[in-house]
């Protein structure tokens, strides 16, 4: 299996069939497991080997199909699925910090991430320091003698930043830190970031891997030693397990994940070229366009650009609502990664909570609206944005 490319370990890495042999992975509905002899139990409860189970927050055989799968694809040791991606986040943190401990994280972040960051880590007596991710001195200025934790986006949300994961990874191991990477916007088919230097990487498996607008799920992959200890004894204690039914519904979009992505890119690169110069437009963001000031890294780092677009719009909040309520192909939503392409107006939706301050120093204006592409027909979809642009 170590040999398979991706697309095959995608459709049959960690399959595990019962006595029945059914082609499609079942889906094993049980909270519980039975055992042959109070031996056989006792036995279990000392050391569970790898297809054996005892109670399903700990562990069941389709969300296992789902972990080997997803670990698989990214060439790591282990895997836990948690039952959302917030759950993933925390539980990688949670586990990973004490009190007295300090974090070093990426200032510009998804909206849970940062409560988690700025507001609950604090009430246990973590510190934590924000820094721009994109520059490499600032990551190396906060760091502490009791830093433990370096956290990032890959791809900053909805700006579109591009960070450096080999470089913050080699200034973090000088000072011992794990780095933790979100790797949600960059997509497992894009980049490796444990591949590029990570320790731990996490993904919201609510978004590009369902792909459909299903299922809640997170995941965090790492190795063995941290993934099989202290992150599985947090979450398996905690209550954060995905549930099987979810685990299957995964499992089925990992199957298509490469396909939809590529896809996905491949408009994405349609778009791009379309929209370009457009005179409603001030800017079109995108990690691989020529004018994305990162777009090195980005080549060096993925191997396409993803599959969501912001595109910053002349005339503001007025002339940005004015656009999303034209459009009628693209669905006003704030999910991403799904089949039906989907738009947000970030200053008044996922990053309102955010003071205005805050908002203009991470790029956030009031024109400024993300674009996640789904697997419409581009040309379609070029046409609608820009009949919706007209109409602005
Ligand atoms: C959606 C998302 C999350 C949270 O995932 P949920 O499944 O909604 O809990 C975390 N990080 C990023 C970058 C996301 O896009």
């Amino acid at each position: 299996m170590e040999n398979w490319n991706a697309k095959t370990k995608l459709v049959h890495a960690g399959t595990k069939r019962s006595q029945y042999g059914e082609l499609s992975e079942a889906i094993f509905l049980t909270q519980g497991f039975v055992y042959d002899s109070a031996e056989q139990a006792e036995a279990r409860f000392v050391e569970c080997g790898d297809d054996e189970y005892i109670y399903a927050r700990y562990g069941n055989p389709t969300v296992a199909m789902f972990e080997e799968r997803i670990a698989a694809l990214e060439e790591c040791e282990a895997g836990f699925a948690t039952a959302s991606g917030m759950a993933a986040v925390n539980g990688a943190l949670m586990a990973s910090l004490k009190a007295g401990d300090h974090v070093v994280s990426a200032r510009a972040l998804f909206g849970s991430c940062l409560y988690i960051l700025e507001d609950i880590l604090p009430r246990f007596g973590v510190e934590v320091t924000f820094v721009d991710g994109t520059d490499l001195d600032a990551w190396r200025a906060a760091y502490r003698p009791n830093t433990k934790v370096c956290f990032l986006e890959a791809i900053s949300n909805p700006t579109l930043e591009v960070i450096d994961i080999t470089g913050v990874s080699e200034i973090a191991h000088e000072f011992g830190a794990r780095v933790i990477v979100d790797n949600v916007f960059a997509t497992p088919i894009f980049q490796r970031s444990l591949a590029l230097g990570a320790d731990v990487v996490i993904y919201s498996t609510t978004k590009h891997i369902d792909g459909q607008g299903r299922c809640l799920g997170g995941v965090v992959l790492g190795d063995r030693e941290f993934i099989r200890g202290p992150l599985e004894a947090f979450l398996k204690h905690t209550g954060a397990a995905m549930s099987p039914f979810n685990a299957w519904v995964m499992l089925k979009g990992l199957e298509t994940l490469q396909l939809r992505c590529e896809e996905q890119a491949r408009t994405c690169n349609t778009l791009v070229q379309a929209l370009a110069g457009h005179d409603k437009l001030a800017r079109v963001i995108y990690p691989f366009a020529d004018d994305h000031a990162q777009q090195a890294l980005a080549k060096k780092q993925m191997t396409a650009g993803g599959t969501v677009i912001s595109l910053e719009i002349k005339g503001g909040q007025g002339a940005a609502f004015r656009f999303l309520n034209a459009l009628q192909i693209v669905i006003i939503s704030n999910n991403l990664g799904d089949a039906k392409s989907l738009v947000t107006h970030p200053a008044t939706t996922t990053h309102q909570r955010l003071s205005p301050e805050l908002r203009a120093s991470l790029g956030i204006t009031d024109g400024l609206v993300r674009v996640s592409i789904g697997l419409e027909d581009s040309a379609d979809l070029a046409a609608d944005i820009v009949q919706a642009l007209e109409a602005i």
